[in-house]
């Protein structure tokens, strides 16, 4: 195994830092083999709009399927990918798989939305837009089915370079989204500047906000920036039903969360929606 090999290789020096080096070295030689046998796979976690119950779209999230180690989430590699220079691939490969699901099923009379996230070094990439475009064309999924989610600390660490890639995106009839709202220091200038459709709320201010008073003032009043913006607010990591009632109550568009459903694989959502919502007659 590719463990076995690297086990022999430096008994030398053998502090905590080395190993970790090591170890880290490993990950990332273990990480752009996985890139090339095509181990990254993707699960889909459902949207659901409040006010109709209705399941609009779902989020593609990546999964490193590891030889050895089994399911590793994005905590576990994304950071490494992103220092080492593999998120353009990354990006690519989760585009890619993330389109092909969204053909199959409009083929399959599913009308869902899909989206996908891009980090730091995408928004430094000039060719984006140009191959997004591209690959929407080759998959035959019109433009306003793919979301793109751009986290807030992301956003305001280059929102010069960022409001410019976005805009192209947008042109092309892409829909856009910020991530992990309230943990990146937004200027409300940007904000209002910035051509985005949906204001994801991180899950910090939502998982309690039916017990905890200062974070139902901020979903409060969230909802209402939002709206005063013509954005929606779409509230992520909503785990039970008092939340979900709060956020009906006040005027919260979307939700995300494991009440609805965990993040799951493509045919196994599809099982999902299938039950959740008895087939059309035809
Ligand atoms: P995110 O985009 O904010 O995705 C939401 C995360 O919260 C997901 O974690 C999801 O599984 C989790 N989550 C959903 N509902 C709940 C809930 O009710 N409670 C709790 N506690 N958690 C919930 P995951 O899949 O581990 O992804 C973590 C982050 O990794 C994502 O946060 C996103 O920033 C990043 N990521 C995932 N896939 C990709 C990708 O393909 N590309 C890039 N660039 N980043 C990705
Ligand atoms: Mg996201
Ligand atoms: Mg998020
Ligand atoms: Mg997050």
């Amino acid at each position: 195994t590719a463990k076995g090999d690297h086990s022999g290789v430096v008994v030398t020096t053998s502090g905590a830092h080395d190993d970790t080096d090591r170890q880290r070295l490993t990950t990332l030689e273990e990480l752009r083999a996985g890139l090339d046998h095509g181990e990254l796979i993707l699960h889909y976690q459902p949207q659901m709009e409040i006010a109709s119950g209705a399941i609009p779209g779902v989020e593609a999230l990546v999964r490193w399927n590891h030889p050895t180690r089994g399911l590793v989430y994005p905590d576990g590699f994304l950071p490494l990918a992103e220092h080492a220079g593999l998120m353009g691939r990354l990006t690519l490969q989760v585009l890619e798989m993330a389109l092909e699901q969204s053909a199959a099923w409009r083929a399959a009379g599913l009308d869902l939305t899909v989206a996908v996230n891009l980090s730091a070094s995408n928004l430094h990439d000039p060719a984006l837009p140009s191959y997004v475009a591209d690959a929407l064309t080759r998959h035959g999924v019109p433009p306003a089915a793919l979301h793109l989610e751009i986290t807030e600390e992301v956003l305001m660490r280059d929102a010069v370079r960022a409001t410019r890639v976005l805009a192209e995106l947008r042109a092309t009839g892409i829909h856009l989204a910020i991530d992990d709202y309230g943990t990146g220091y937004s200027s409300l200038a940007y904000l209002h500047a910035l051509p985005v459709d949906d204001l994801k709320l991180d899950r910090a201010f939502v998982t309690h906000c039916d017990t905890d008073t200062r974070s139902a003032a901020i979903v409060k009043s969230t909802v209402e920036l939002a709206h005063n913006l013509d954005m929606r607010l779409i509230a992520e990591g909503v785990e039970n039903e008092t939340v979900l009632d709060r956020l009906r109550e006040w005027d919260c568009d979307l939700v995300q969360g494991y009440h609805l459903s965990r993040p799951q694989p493509a045919d196994r959502l599809t099982t999902w929606l299938q039950q959740r919502r008895p087939a059309p007659v035809r």
